[in-house]
């Protein structure tokens, strides 16, 4: 065994190493190489915070770990839950930085919308979260720790095999998981081994705006499904509404979605396009939108805008999106409406946004107003 660190030392965390990390830290500290799959089993299918609970091992490593190393989650500043159930984390770090994760139940399963990023550097202009400067990409045990603080508050340790309350995996929260590739398939990695958390590539989801030279990179080397916020049809509406588009066109945006290594029929790409009244709503869009799908494995997700305090945008009405999705539908493609969950609590698509950090000069209101997240459908 390795002898005690000066107790000034920051002790290691081990809860987010991936195996190879994990194993590489075990060696060095002198462990036998067993040690890694015993202490994997605890960390991520037991979801144990304290070294004493690891019964399966002596209690003399037992307390030798303990001395070295740290079994840290971030801690939960705030948890809302909303009227239908959909509950929001706000996580804050120990460098002060927040993010938050969405739990978003329904009848046949339960998805968890992950942040990769502390705000994010896209500005998208409908997007709450834009509007927060980029404080920084999030690690990979930061990634992790979101989906381990949802099984803590949902009770879900040991890992359940059946009647789980988090089936599922968006990267859909605050961030741009491209921009954070490695940190992302590091942690993806951890969540998908089946002797851990146990999250099937098939169950997981990664959204982008489109950064095209990691696309394929994901598809290759992760295998986990795909979602590219589409939102418009005319590169010169897209530059306005995904900035990203000014570097990444439509055109090569859909050739990277084509050759997705991975999709077909039965897994398709999934085009989320948001409804916002004037702009991307019309019935030739829906058509065009049609017209530029034709030879990708597709689905549609409409989103009716989510508004945030100082949106410059409206909703669609609800007859122009109805509309808007027949044509899509008629033409032979999959296109919901996604009812808004967690408006309530600001926890819906785009309103996803650290009160803790600074806005941008131009900016809005730093705290969310959850009564102007009054729904309209309802
Ligand atoms: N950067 C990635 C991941 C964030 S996903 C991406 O762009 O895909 C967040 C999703 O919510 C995206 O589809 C985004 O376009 C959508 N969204 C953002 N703001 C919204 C709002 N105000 N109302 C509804 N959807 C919104």
């Amino acid at each position: 065994m390795a002898t005690p660190a000066p107790c000034e030392a920051p002790r290691p965390n081990l809860v987010g190493l991936g195996r190879a990390a994990l194993a590489a830290e075990l060696a060095g500290f002198g462990a036998q190489p067993f040690r890694t799959g015993q202490l994997w089993h605890w960390i991520y299918h037991r979801g144990v915070t304290d070294f004493a609970a690891m019964t399966s091992l002596s209690k003399a490593f037992r307390e030798e770990l303990a001395t070295h190393y740290t079994l840290h989650r971030p801690a939960v500043s705030r948890a809302l839950t909303s009227i239908d159930g959909t509950r929001k984390w706000l996580l804050r770090f120990p460098d002060g930085q927040e993010v938050e994760t969405v739990h978003i139940p329904e009848e046949d399963r339960g998805t968890l919308c992950v942040s990769s990023q502390v705000g994010c550097t896209l500005s998208c202009t409908f997007c709450h979260t834009g509007t927060q400067r980029l404080v920084r990409n999030l690690t990979a045990a930061e990634i992790v720790a979101q989906i381990m603080i949802a099984r803590d508050a949902l009770g879900e340790w040991p890992s359940p095999r059946a009647d789980r309350q988090v089936t599922n995996i968006v990267l859909m929260g605050m961030g741009e998981p491209l921009f954070n590739y490695d940190n992302v398939a590091e942690a993806l990695r951890i969540v998908m081994d089946p002797e851990g958390l146990s999250i099937s590539r098939r169950k997981i989801t990664l959204s982008t705006a489109g950064v095209v030279p990691a696309i394929r990179r994901c598809g290759a080397e992760l295998a986990v499904n795909l979602a590219v916020s589409l939102h418009a049809v005319r590169d010169d509406i897209r530059d306005r509404l995904v900035p990203l588009n000014r570097k990444y066109p439509i055109a090569e945006l859909l050739d990277a979605c084509r050759s997705y290594p991975g999709a077909s029929n039965a897994r398709r790409i999934t085009f989320e396009y948001i409804m916002l009244k004037g702009i991307n709503d019309s019935p030739a869009e829906a058509r065009e939108l049609v017209r530029l799908l034709a030879g990708i494995p597709a689905k549609v997700n409409l989103i009716p805008f989510n508004p945030w305090p100082g949106a410059p945008f409206e909703c669609s009405s609800e007859p122009a999106i109805a509309a808007f999705s027949d044509i899509v539908f008629a033409a032979g493609y999959s296109a919901p409406v996604r009812t808004p969950r967690g408006r309530d609590i600001l926890a819906a698509c785009g309103q996803l946004k650290s009160a803790s950090v600074r806005p941008r000069k131009s900016g809005h209101a730093a705290l969310p107003q959850p009564d102007l997240a009054a729904d309209r459908f309802a």
